[in-house]
């Protein structure tokens, strides 16, 4: 039997039964698309049977290429009291036209009676006829016996027969499930070495768990262990509840911890972190930063003392090479880190800090700035501005000159906001307003009506996300507030932070760190937009719920 661990992903079918996760059709197209490309041998598209949206699924999948994935179609075995050629979930799987077939049965005798009011003989020949059924259909069969340890701890011999029952209607992989996901480690090691010793089928061995417990990742590799080559879960352990076995974290471990061989190939988990974002992006969820290997703080060090020793030993404080998961080391710039720290984090933005900047000093005004409230941790644009403004060849490519914001709230009216902004670009200054729908809102909106007229490539740039967070909650309205903002282009993303005890100046400065980066990346040029053109109402990028108000230009050098 051939040794390797083969991955099923189920993103697309149980990791959509996460709270808070939508996928429409073209999403799951680019999932199942990325997941081909990452190599996964089998990719479970969805339940046909339960809604429209996975039968187009598989419609539109017919009509690709796929170049590693086999995809599977999911669903249960047939109604008690239909035969198979009958009964329209099996039809529907059959239709789905997927060279797989995933069928699940019940193997606890709980659910039998209870949920099916079914007998247990009766069970039996459910899971056997709708095996053969899509068997004879030319599918390959995996069956996946639902809540197989609870059912089997209840009844050890019934449990056994339904995998029996599947194996001889058809089914080459057995796949076992804790659909519960409340397994402790050991039971699930014992009982799957149990089952695969006392069968002794010539069949693939497979687990499939949830996180209900905390152990999804260690209860599958315990299947491994135990003799399992087939192991289902789901891109960031999406899924009801607590989630999926995170297959992403499984595949790593299996590879670098193990050194087993896997399907898709050890080689390929350099696209790993990309493949985890990627899934995260399309889904519309933020990626968790802590996620083992993939998370953007898996090989962070913010310590002063870890930061030290890891820019001289980089696995001094590293469970394994961060690139081999397409990760990186990231020194953290913060209070705590010290010089060294500031300087490896400057030098990995390609800054020679030597000669230009002295790294106690950029280390003493990053100090003294978090002090005040800034946080350079999530908010490298800030800290790349800050290392070009100490430098004397830098020029700003804009200077802020003030700004006005009026928010209105009369009764029976909603809420207005309003804005103004002066800027002053190579000694001529704009003046510009805008309406928006909060101060924030209405201040970016005049600022980038402003800068816009002497740089329209800040068209593309766009505010993605906008963090607010209270610094110092014991001392109320006097408190520090700390702005972080997420900006992205085509081709780029950054985040740059303001602080202050009022939160309309820590915004006004994390939007023009926001600007200044954006224009210094894409190279400054000045590319001065037609007059007529600046004076019209169109709306402002970025701002699509605002409402704009004219542009009141005042050109000329009136500082
Ligand atoms: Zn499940």
């Amino acid at each position: 039997m051939n040794d390797r661990v083969v991955l099923y992903d189920t993103t697309l079918r149980d990791g959509t039964q996460s709270e808070g996760l939508v996928l429409s059709l073209a999403d799951k197209i680019k999932i199942a698309r990325r997941l081909d490309e990452a190599g996964f041998p089998y990719v479970e598209g969805g339940w046909p049977g339960s809604n429209p949206k996975d039968e187009e699924f598989f419609e539109l999948a017919r009509g690709l290429t796929w170049r590693n994935a086999r995809l599977a179609a999911f669903g249960s075995t047939r109604h008690r009291s239909n035969r198979p050629e009958e009964d329209p979930n099996l039809r529907a799987l059959v239709d789905a036209a997927t060279p797989v077939v995933t069928i699940f049965g019940k193997s606890w005798l709980l659910h039998v009676t209870e949920v099916l009011g079914a007998t247990g003989d009766e069970n039996l020949v459910m899971i056997g006829d709708s095996v053969a059924y899509c068997a004879a259909a030319g599918r390959e069969v995996i069956y996946a016996a639902e809540h197989f340890f609870d059912g089997f701890k209840a009844d050890r011999a019934y449990a056994l027969a339904t995998l029996r029952s599947a194996y001889a209607a058809g089914a080459t992989s057995l796949v076992l499930c804790d659909t519960n996901g409340g397994c402790l480690t050991d039971e699930v090691g014992a009982i799957v070495r149990d089952v695969i010793a006392t069968l002794d089928l010539p069949v693939t061995w497979g687990i499939h768990v949830h996180e209900d417990a905390g152990l999804a990742v260690a209860n599958s590799l315990a299947a491994v262990q135990a003799g399992v080559r087939h192991v289902q879960g789901t891109v960031n352990g999406y899924g009801e509840r607590c989630g999926n076995a995170n297959i992403v974290t499984i595949w790593a471990d299996l590879v670098l911890k193990a050194g087993m061989e896997t399907v898709p190939s050890g080689v390929d988990l350099r696209g790993l972190a990309d493949l985890s974002h990627y899934v995260a992006e399309v889904a519309n969820l933020a990626p968790d930063d802590h996620q083992p290997y993939v998370g953007q703080s898996a090989f962070a060090h913010k310590g002063g003392v870890h930061g030290a020793a890891t820019a001289r030993v980089r696995h001094a404080y590293q469970h394994v090479d961060p690139e081999l998961v397409g990760n990186q080391t990231r020194l953290v710039v913060s209070e705590l880190g010290g010089r060294v720290n500031t300087q490896w984090r400057a030098e990995e933005l390609g800054h020679r800090l030597e000669g230009v900047v002295d790294p106690r000093e950029l280390s003493r005004i990053i100090k003294r700035l978090e002090a005040e409230g800034a946080s350079f941790e999530g908010a490298e644009a800030s800290f790349e501005l800050l290392i070009r403004r100490l430098q004397s060849a830098y020029r700003p490519p804009f200077r802020l000159v003030d700004y006005t914001v009026l928010v209105e709230h009369r009764e029976g009216r909603e809420l207005r906001a309003a804005a103004t902004g002066k800027v002053e670009v190579e000694g001529e200054v704009i003046h510009t307003a805008a309406d928006g729908n909060g101060p924030v809102n209405a201040l970016d909106a005049a600022l980038r009506k402003a800068l816009g007229a002497f740089y329209p490539q800040l068209d593309g740039v766009h505010l993605v996300d906008y963090k607010v967070r209270i610094l110092d909650g014991g001392s109320a309205t006097a408190a520090r507030t700390r702005v972080l903002i997420e900006s992205s282009s085509e081709s780029d993303t950054w985040s740059t932070v303001g602080s202050d005890t009022n939160i309309i100046a820590a915004s006004f400065q994390a939007l023009g760190d926001s600007l200044e980066y954006a224009l210094w990346k894409g190279g400054a040029a000045l590319r001065r937009r037609d007059a007529r053109h600046f004076t019209t109402t169109a709306p402002v990028p970025g701002a699509a719920t605002a409402a704009v108000a004219p542009a009141t230009i005042a050109e000329g050098g009136s500082r």
